[in-house]
């Protein structure tokens, strides 16, 4: 097939493009590179720089089998300092390519949602019935976008897939994690590792968890390509489905920083910060539907994996700039 890549300088992007190149599709990449990393587009793919909004009608007038659409701003704290980044660069970049896909007649669309659509969940595991109630900015674009794309699969018949992620972590080879900004838990915790932060801050020990820390359930993020793979091959003309991706385990922060010093044998000090605002105490998905639908299954379902494979990478790649810097 011959797809189009939005994103696909980021972090999940660059996965799935490298993992649609290895399994012999015609990958065309799309980024603004605002978050991006040039090295990170993979061999054999074209790189178009550009603001989708911009490209993404003569681009798609090329003809392509698909779409895989991840580009966007993903920061929740950011989301809420500066929903117009979001707004604008979420939703409205995504309505400008569902226009489009539409007009064009692109068949098929995957697209990158979140949990975080689903906010502070009744139940966990979290079904793709559960109410969605996002408490971030980006959270309520991704599931407008998720609204967008209902509206405009059903009324032109293309096929449409939503893929609501949770943790995703690891490392696909050369490609992985690396936010100028980080935020997220493991590419912090190795970074301590790394010798470039001093130590690790658990944001609350109080929670109403086994181990008082939050629970969160990791994905590997090569698992989750596969994913987009299996989306691609099942997504039914005239219908958007929503799929939950992950393990349907959690595993909490004091899980995550002990095996983490396991891996890299460094002793990763750790202190207790108070909550960080926003966090849910316990989220994890139930993927019961994507493994009965699309015969996905994580292959990779350990945390040993993903932390050794984002371990890997990370002693890899230069040095990137950190959030407190
Ligand atoms: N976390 C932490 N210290 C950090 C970063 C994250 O204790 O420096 C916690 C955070 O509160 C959450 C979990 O680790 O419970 C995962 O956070 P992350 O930002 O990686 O992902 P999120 O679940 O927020 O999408």
């Amino acid at each position: 097939m011959k797809l189009l890549v939005t994103g696909g300088a980021g972090y999940v992007g660059s996965v799935c493009a490298a993992r649609m190149v290895e399994s012999g599709h015609e990958v065309v990449v799309v980024d603004d590179l605002s978050t991006g990393h040039i090295d990170a587009v993979p061999d054999g793919c074209r790189l178009v720089q550009a603001d989708l909004a911009d490209v993404a009608d003569p681009l798609l007038a090329e003809g392509f089998d698909g779409v895989l659409h991840f580009a966007a701003k993903s920061l929740v704290a950011e989301s809420m300092a500066d929903p117009a980044k979001y707004w604008a660069g979420n939703v409205l970049a995504s309505v400008r390519l569902l226009d489009a896909v539409q007009r064009h007649g692109t068949p098929r669309l995957v697209f990158s949602s979140t949990a975080a659509v689903y906010g502070e969940p009744d139940q966990v595991p979290i079904p793709e019935s559960a109410p969605t109630r996002p408490t971030s900015t980006y959270g309520a674009t991704k599931l407008a976008i998720d609204h967008a794309i209902t509206s405009y699969a059903t009324a032109h018949g293309f096929a449409a897939v939503s893929l609501r992620y949770f943790n995703v972590a690891g490392a696909h080879g050369r490609f992985g994690e690396r936010h100028t900004t980080e935020t997220h838990l493991i590419p912090i915790v190795l970074q301590v590792a790394l010798g470039q932060r001093d130590e690790v801050k658990i944001y609350g020990t109080d929670w109403p968890t086994e181990d008082g820390t939050c629970v969160r359930d990791y994905i590997h993020v090569t698992d989750l390509a596969d994913a987009h793979l299996l989306a691609l091959e099942h997504a039914v003309p005239g219908e958007h489905r929503i799929y939950n991706l992950g393990n349907g385990t959690g595993f909490s922060v004091r899980q995550v920083v002990d095996t983490c010093r396991e891996v890299t044998g460094h002793p990763i000090p750790a202190t207790v910060a108070g909550r960080r605002p926003g966090d849910p105490a316990t989220l994890v998905a139930a993927s019961e539907r994507a493994q009965a639908d699309l015969g996905w299954k994580p292959e990779r379902p350990t945390l040993e994996t993903m932390v050794t494979d984002a371990w890997t990478f990370a002693r890899l790649t230069p040095r990137v700039r950190r959030s407190s810097d």
